[in-house]
């Protein structure tokens, strides 16, 4: 499903060549992996802000971050292998809701915003409807199939969407 306009498409092809081009230059810039990996969260991050500011992803409510309706998070998310190491040591909800187990389905945030995979940074609404959520666009997927053996090079290989405990 293709839902941005041709000036909107053009703008998310060259914001994403240039986060592909910075994500492969990282190391110019953080030689330390833990300090790469900071960068390229920042960088994800960033590059969500400029591309999707009016995004329904981008309200808040109160000091919580997100849009708290939680669609897209009914999920697992797509895991690199640092992601999935680090994802193994934190407190999970094991149910059969078909929530993302980091999912807090009192406040419908993420209880993992902080260390949120990069998968979840990118991923935003390119719609005004809420339909969006849980049907990523052709060019939200296509901008992370494009970005994805250049994230490998700094979380690991790529290892699907989150199971808890699976390799
Ligand atoms: S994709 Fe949808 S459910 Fe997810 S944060 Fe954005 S508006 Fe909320
Ligand atoms: S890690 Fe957080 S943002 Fe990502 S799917 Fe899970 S609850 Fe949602």
């Amino acid at each position: 499903m293709t839902i941005f306009g041709s000036r909107q498409h053009e703008r998310l092809r060259v914001e994403g060549e240039k986060l592909k081009r910075r994500i492969l230059h990282l190391e110019r810039f953080a030689a330390e992996p833990g300090a790469r990996i900071a960068l390229l969260y920042r960088l994800a991050d960033n590059f969500g802000r400029r591309m999707f500011p009016h995004s329904l992803c981008s309200q808040r409510i109160g000091r919580y971050s997100g849009c708290v309706t939680g669609g897209c998070c009914q999920c697992r998310p797509d895991v690199f292998e640092y992601e999935k190491q680090i994802l193994d040591l934190l407190p999970k909800r094991i149910d059969k809701s078909g929530y993302c187990p980091f999912f807090n389905p009192v406040k419908r945030t993420c209880g993992v915003y902080g260390v949120r995979p990069f998968a979840c940074r990118i991923f935003y609404n390119s719609g005004a409807s809420i339909h969006s959520c849980q049907n990523p666009s052709d060019e939200t997927l296509q901008l992370f199939d494009g970005l994805k053996r250049h994230v490998e090079q700094v979380l690991g290989s790529y290892q699907g969407g989150y199971n808890p405990g699976e390799a």
